[in-house]
Parts: structure tokens; sequence; C-alpha cells
């Protein structure tokens, strides 16, 4: 499994349709202080569910949109698409190739779809959670993020390797029965 390709629309500021390609192995991504390859890795974040503002370095989820330049209105949405390699079967989906998209509007809510079937964040959350790549996002380990697993009480520590271990999924749904 490996990521293909990411395109963003009206996120942060990615204004016009920008599609990155990826190849299986390292990428990096270079440019200027202020260029946007932090607004990349909030992407990646952002089209596999995250919820947090502050995780995606703003004060509410809408900053995501793009917010306009002196030359360029601000637009009323923000979309973006990943697109993984799924030959080798990682993702428990019957496709060798799975696409999944966000899309935000100023005035409202998130709508997420599975290669271009409407479906609900809980679906995707599910789905990669099986692979790996948790509701927590520890798979993406922005600035400063290391400084807090390395000083994570043991409890932290203890969810951080639960999660890593796809064990957190199966833990929720059990607090979840237990609640009813
Ligand atoms: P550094 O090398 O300093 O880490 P970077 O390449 O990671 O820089 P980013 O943090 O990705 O840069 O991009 C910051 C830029 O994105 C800023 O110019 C900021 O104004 C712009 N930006 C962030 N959110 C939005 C938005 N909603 N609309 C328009 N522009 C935005
Ligand atoms: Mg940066």
């Amino acid at each position: 499994m490996h990521l293909k390709s990411l395109t963003l629309r009206g996120f942060k500021s990615f204004a016009s349709a920008t599609t990155l390609r990826f190849e299986p192995g390292i990428t990096c991504v270079v440019g200027p202080n202020g260029s946007g390859k932090s607004n990349v890795v909030d992407a990646l974040s952002w089209v596999m569910g995250e919820q947090g503002a502050k995780t995606l370095r703003g004060g509410k989820m809408e900053d995501v949109i793009f917010a306009g330049t002196s030359g360029r209105a601000p637009l009323g949405r923000a979309e973006v698409s990943l697109t993984i390699d799924n030959t080798d079967g990682a993702l428990p989906i019957d496709y060798a190739e799975v696409t999944i998209t966000r899309t935000m509007f100023r005035n409202g809510g998130s709508e997420y779809a599975l290669n271009g079937e409407t479906c609900r964040l809980l679906d995707i959350q599910e789905l990669l959670s099986d692979s790996g790549i948790g509701r927590e996002m520890h798979v993406i380990v922005g600035q400063g993020r290391l400084d807090s697993v390395l000083h994570a009480d043991p409890q932290g520590r203890r969810a951080f390797i639960e999660e890593a271990a796809g064990v957190l999924k199966h833990r929720k749904r059990k607090e979840k029965a237990l609640r009813k």
C-alpha cells in the first residue's frame, strides 16, 4: 500500500486545483518558508478525517478553506482527494485503488466519499484503522509531536502502542457497547 496522489482544491493556500503524485518510497517536499509544505501535510491529515482545528494549525475548522489573497477572492469550499494504491489489499476493501475525498463548505460540515460514493466519517476511520492509520493520526508526526510522544505518561504511551497495534478500535467499540 502506498499513497499515489493528493489533489487539493481550495485547501489553505492551494486555491487552484493542485495534484501531487507520489511514487513508492520516500517523497520530499521542498520549498521556501510559507510556500505551503506543511499545508500539504495538513491536507493529508484532513482528508483522512482529522477533526481538530489545532492539529490543522488553525483556530476553527473553516480555516482550511482558502481565505483569499490581495489578488484573489476567498473560496466557499475546500476539497481534498487522496488516492491510495491498494493492490496488496492492505485496506479491507475490494478495490486496487481507493480514493478518499473530503469536502467542506464555509457554511457547514464536511462530506466524505470513498471512490466517489458518499460515505460517513466512520467508514473512512474504520477503513484506515485496519491499516495502522488511526484516528489519532500518529502516523503523521508534525513538528514538535515527537516531544509529546517522548514525554507521554504511561497511559499516554500505552495509547500510542495500542493504536499502532490496531487494538484501540476494539477498545473503543467495547467501551461504546458497555455504555449501552
Ligand atoms: P515553513 O518552511 O516556514 O514551515 P511551509 O512551506 O510549511 O513553511 P505553510 O505553513 O504550509 O508553509 O504555509 C503557510 C502559508 O499558507 C501562509 O502564507 C498562510 O497565509 C497560507 N495559508 C494558510 N491557511 C490559508 C488559508 N485558509 N487561505 C489562504 N492561505 C492560507
Ligand atoms: Mg512548515
